[in-house]
């Protein structure tokens, strides 16, 4: 099995290249949709948080609402530690679920938004940088996803820079071209993994 960390900035075409590498074959892990998985209404997850946090953190539909966990866990690293402790532990457990289904030869590729922020390059036997310039990035969140643009540079402030995600790769792809450019490159990079796998 081959570890691919896949990661870029917001809108450089990350979850465009993993849809590619799906097609192709891989096995997507999606950790941020884990994450929202594992604490929907009904589950395990989402009971733990009412116990420790209060129906306050509770939407009028009976979801989790985000925005308000967020105000109370960013201020307060104690109970930021007792919200991981119950969310962690269930990616975790999900993931491996996941992993479980991948044959010996299967190329998982997980979808790492902060992989470079949070130096996580060391998890993963390879890794794959989506690369555009930041006035492309804008344009596509802004175009497609109705995002303020100052939101979006305010975003790409607050991440990495191009240079430090780039050194961090041992795969650039480079996304200023169109769709069909970039098919031809994940295909690519699809054979090395192929080979490495
Ligand atoms: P990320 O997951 O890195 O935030 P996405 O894959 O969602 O980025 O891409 C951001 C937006 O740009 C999406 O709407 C996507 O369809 C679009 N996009 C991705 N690659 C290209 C490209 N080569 N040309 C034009 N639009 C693109």
């Amino acid at each position: 099995m081959l570890r691919v960390g896949l990661t870029g900035g917001i809108g450089s075409g990350k979850s465009a290249v993993a849809r590619r590498l799906a097609d192709h074959g891989a096995l997507i892990i999606d950790a941020d949709r884990i994450a929202r998985e594992v604490v929907e209404p009904g589950t395990s997850g989402l009971e733990e948080i009412v116990a420790e946090f209060g129906t306050e953190v509770l939407t009028d539909d009976g979801r989790l609402d985000r925005p308000r966990l967020g105000e109370i866990v960013f201020s307060d690293s104690a109970r930021l530690a007792k919200l991981n402790a119950i969310v962690h532990p269930r990616v975790g457990k999900r993931t491996e679920e996941l992993m479980a289904r991948a044959s010996a030869d299967a190329v998982v590729v997980y979808d790492v938004p902060l992989l470079v922020e949070n130096d996580l390059g060391g998890l993963y036997d390879v890794v794959v940088v989506v690369d555009v310039g930041e006035e492309e990035q804008v344009a596509r969140v802004v175009r497609d996803r109705g995002m303020p643009e100052d939101q979006v540079r305010a975003r790409i402030r607050a991440q990495a820079t191009r240079a430090q995600r780039c050194a961090a790769a041992d795969i650039v792809i480079d996304n200023s071209g169109t769709p069909e450019e970039l098919d031809a490159k994940v295909a690519e990079v699809w054979e090395q993994l192929r080979k490495r796998a």
